[in-house]
C-alpha cells in the first residue's frame, strides 16, 4: 500500500522534468540513526514524554474536543484561542517523525482516532477551522463573521499551514492518506478561493507557504507551488487590515509591519515585526527561491540573513527582542533581562539557516543554525521534557516574570506554540546532519551517528564517533558499498576558526599567546585520513576530501575547545564592558543555586581563566566551566541551555569585566 503510493507520488513529481530545487539535499532523518550521549537521550525523551504530555494537555484543554464539537461528534462550546488547532497539528507531526524512526501500534492508532476528529470537523467543502465551525453563527473573538475576512487577525491559514506540515510527516511515516487527504481537499479550497485573478489576500501569520511547498513536494501538483508564491508577492499588495480599536487585545495586529505587509517583500529592507511570523516568511521565501531559481527572491532572503545575523541576533541565536509584539528590535536592540527571544523563533530560525545552506552551500549559514539549536533552541524545553520557555532571555533577576507570567519554566501556556514546536523539531533533528550533492556527501553537525546516503555513484554510510559537544575529537569512518570516487566535505565550525558568527556583532577576545588574551590557547583545529595530516583547506566552512574511498577509512577532526570569550560589537549597549564565555559551540551562563544566589553583581577580571570539567551526574551530564572572580571567589557557569532546570534564581550569560564599560 505504502510502496505502490509512494512510487506513484514519486513518479507525479519525476515527470516535472529540470524542476528547479536546491543544490543541496538533506539526508532524510529517517537515514540518519543518532547514536551519542547527547542528541540520542534528547530525542528519546521526546518520544516518550514530550509528546504524550502535550497530548494529554491538548485533551484536557479541549484542544482535541474543539475538532469533535465541530465535527458534530460531541456537544459542547469550542474552547481557548482561535489558532489552538495547531498544537494538535505539530505534535502530530512530531509524533509521526517519531512514528517513523520508532514503531509503535498504540501511538499509531492514536493518531488515526485524532485524524477521524480532525475528518470530521472537515467543512464539505474542504474548509477546516473548529474556532469558525464549531458555532458558525456566534464567531469567536478575532476570526470574523465570514471566512478569511480578517486574515490579519484570524490565523485561518496559518492553522492550515501546520495541518499541511503534518499531513505530509504522517503520510510519509505511515503512508496512509487519511490526513493527507484532508489536508490537500483544504489546499484544493485555499487555492480556488485566493490569487491573482480571484480574491486577494495572504496570511496574516506566515507558515502556509513551507506547508503548501511539502505538498507540491508529495504531489508534485504544481498549483501549490505557485499558490505559496502567490501570498508571498501578495504580501504588501491591496492590504486590508481589520482594525481594532485601541485597547483591544487583537490592536496588535492593526499595523502592517507587524505582519510583514507594511510593503512588497522585495521592497522590505529589514527584518521587523512578530519575530515568529517573519522567519516562516523568510523560510518560505527560501523555498520560493529554490524552487523557482529567482534570483529576487534569493536577494531578498540574503538581504534579511545579513540584517538579522549582523544586527538583530543574540549570542543564543535568540532572534525577536521584545516582548512587546513579540517583535524585532531595531538594528542593535539586543537587552539581556527583557529579551524575548521566542522558543518558536529559534525553531523557525533552524528552518531558516538550513534552507540557507542547502541553497548557498555556506557553512556560514550552519554556524548560525548550530549557534541557535545548541543554545537558544534546545534551552525552550526542560531536561526532563515536561516544562518549557515561550521567553528565552539572556538575564533573570527572579523578579522578572519573563516566561508568560512566571519566573522559570511552564508546563504549559494559554497560547502553546512553543512545546509543540520542540515535539516536532527534536525528533527531526538527525535530518540537520547531513546533505548531499551529486557525488559530494556534507558532514554539517558533528553528532555521533550512523547515516545511509546515496551518492548515485555508490551508497555510502558514515559513521561518526564523538563526545561533541563536549569534545571537538571526531572520528568519520567512511563506508562505500564498494569502492569509489566521491567527496566527504566535513563542516569546520566558524567556533573552531575563532569566528563565532559571519560579521562583526560577536567576536572572541584573542587567545592566549596573543596581545590582550585570556584563557587558554587555541592550536586550532587539525584533519587526518585514515592517519594522515591533510591540509585545512578550508572554503565557505567545509574542507571537501575528493578521493577514491574504501570500506573503513577514516576521517579525523580535532576542534579543540578551549574556553573562549566573547565580545559584542559597542553598538549593543547593554553588553558593553562584559563578556560572555562559550567553549564550543555552547554558550554558558552563571546561574545562582550553582555561585552563592547572587550573580547579577559578579565581575571578572582581565585575566581570569575558566577550567572545563565534565560531569557526569550533573544536569544530565555537563562541561562545567569553574574559574574565579575579580574578588576572587569562585565562578561555576553551566550551558546556557540547562539554566532553570533547579527552580527561580537569577542567572547572567553577559558578565561585567572589571574597570571596564
Ligand atoms: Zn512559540
Amino acid at each position: 500500500m505504502m510502496l505502490s503510493l509512494m512510487t506513484a507520488l514519486t513518479a507525479v513529481r519525476s515527470q516535472d522534468a529540470g524542476a528547479k530545487d536546491y543544490p543541496l539535499k538533506p539526508v532524510s532523518f529517517t537515514q540518519v540513526k543518532v547514536t551519542d550521549d547527547f542528541w540520542a537521550p534528547r530525542i528519546e525523551t521526546n518520544r516518550a514524554v514530550t509528546i504524550p504530555f502535550i497530548f494529554k494537555l491538548c485533551e484536557e484543554t479541549g484542544r482535541i474536543d474543539n475538532f469533535a464539537i465541530a465535527g458534530g461528534l460531541m456537544k459542547g462550546e469550542y474552547k481557548g484561542e482561535r489558532y489552538n488547532d495547531t498544537d494538535v497539528y505539530k505534535t502530530i507531526e512530531g509524533a509521526s517523525y517519531s512514528l517513523a524512526v520508532h514503531p509503535d501500534a498504540g501511538l499509531d492508532a492514536y493518531l488515526d482516532s485524532l485524524i477521524a476528529k480532525i475528518a470530521a470537523a472537515q467543512e464539505p467543502d474542504g474548509y477546516l477551522f473548529t474556532a469558525r465551525t464549531a458555532d458558525p453563527a456566534h464567531s469567536q473573538p478575532g476570526i470574523g463573521a465570514e471566512r478569511w475576512v480578517e486574515e490579519n487577525v484570524s490565523h485561518e491559514l496559518y492553522n492550515a499551514g501546520h495541518l499541511y506540515e503534518a499531513a505530509v510527516a504522517h503520510f510519509q511515516a505511515t503512508g496512509k492518506r487519511t490526513l493527507l487527504d484532508v489536508a490537500l481537499k483544504n489546499a484544493d479550497l485555499v487555492a480556488s478561493v485566493f490569487g491573482p485573478d480571484k480574491r486577494h489576500g495572504f496570511p496574516g501569520h506566515q507558515v502556509i507557504e513551507m506547508g503548501l511547498v511539502k505538498l507540491f513536494r508529495v504531489t508534485g501538483n504544481r498549483k501549490y507551488l505557485d499558490l505559496a508564491k502567490y501570498f508571498l508577492d501578495q504580501r504588501g499588495h491591496d492590504v486590508k487590515l481589520t482594525i481594532y480599536p485601541p485597547g483591544s487585545r487583537f490592536a496588535i495586529y492593526n499595523d502592517a509591519e507587524q505582519i510583514q505587509a507594511h510593503k512588497p517583500i522585495f521592497e522590505q529592507a529589514e527584518a521587523v515585526g512578530h519575530a515568529v511570523r517573519a522567519v516562516y516568511m523568510y523560510s518560505g521565501m527560501a523555498d520560493i527561491a529554490a524552487l523557482t531559481g529567482s534570483e529576487e527572491y534569493i536577494r531578498a532572503a540574503d538581504r534579511f540573513w545579513d540584517n538579522v545575523v549582523g544586527k538583530k541576533m543574540s549570542i543564543t541565536g535568540g532572534i525577536g527582542a521584545r516582548h512587546e509584539r513579540e517583535s524585532f528590535g531595531v538594528d542593535y536592540e539586543l537587552p539581556n533581562l527583557t529579551a524575548y527571544n521566542e522558543t518558536c523563533a529559534s525553531i523557525g530560525g533552524a528552518f531558516w539557516n538550513l534552507r540557507m545552506f542547502l541553497l548557498h552551500g555556506d557553512g556560514k549559514y550552519l554556524d548560525v543554525m548550530e549557534r541557535t539549536i545548541y543554545n537558544g533552541l534546545i534551552s525552550g524545553v526542560s531536561l526532563d521534557g515536561k516544562a518549557f520557555f515561550y521567553a528565552n532571555p539572556l538575564q533573570a533577576d527572579a523578579k522578572f516574570e519573563f516566561n508568560q507570567g512566571l519566573k522559570t519554566r511552564a508546563p504549559w501556556f494559554e497560547t502553546a506554540c512553543c512545546p509543540g514546536n520542540i515535539a516536532r523539531f527534536i525528533p527531526s533533528f538527525p535530518g540537520y546532519i547531513y546533505a548531499t550533492k551529486g557525488d559530494t556527501i556534507y558532514v554539517n553537525l558533528f553528532v555521533g551517528s550512523t547515516a545511509k546516503a546515496d551518492l548515485g555513484t555508490c551508497p555510502v554510510t558514515l559513521r561518526q564517533e564523538t563526545r561533541y559537544p563536549w569534545e571537538g575529537k571526531v572520528r568519520i569512518i567512511v563506508e562505500p558499498e564498494k569502492e569509489s570516487k566521491f567527496a566527504v566535505s566535513v563542516r569546520i565550525p566558524g567556533w573552531a576558526l575563532g569566528r563565532p558568527i559571519d560579521g562583526t556583532l560577536y567576536q572572541y577576545e584573542p587567545e592566549a599567546g596573543k596581545a590582550g588574551a585570556r584563557g587558554t590557547a587555541n592550536p586550532g583545529p587539525t584533519l587526518k585520513v585514515n592517519g594522515t595530516s591533510v591540509p585545512l583547506a578550508v572554503d565557505k566552512g567545509f574542507v571537501s576530501l575528493e578521493r577514491v574511498w574504501k570500506k573503513a577509512d577514516v576521517i579525523e577532526v580535532d576542534c579543540p575547545m578551549p574556553v573562549r570569550c566573547v565580545v559584542a560589537d559597542a553598538a549593543i549597549k547593554g553588553n558593553r564592558g562584559r563578556v560572555a564565555f562559550e567553549r564550543g559551540p555552547l554558550v554558558y551562563c552563571a546561574e545562582g543555586v550553582d555561585n552563592g544566589g547572587r550573580v547579577l553583581d559578579l565581575e571578572v577580571a582581565g585575566d581570569s581563566s575558566f577550567a572545563a570539567e565534565f560531569q557526569p551526574g550533573f544536569l544530565n551530564g555537563v562541561v562545567v566551566l569553574k574559574g574565579k572572580a575579580a574578588d576572587g571567589r569562585t565562578i561555576t557557569l553551566v550551558p546556557y541551555y540547562a539554566w532553570s532546570n533547579r527552580g527561580i534564581g537569577e542567572m547572567i550569560v553577559w558578565i561585567k569585566e572589571r574597570n571596564k564599560g
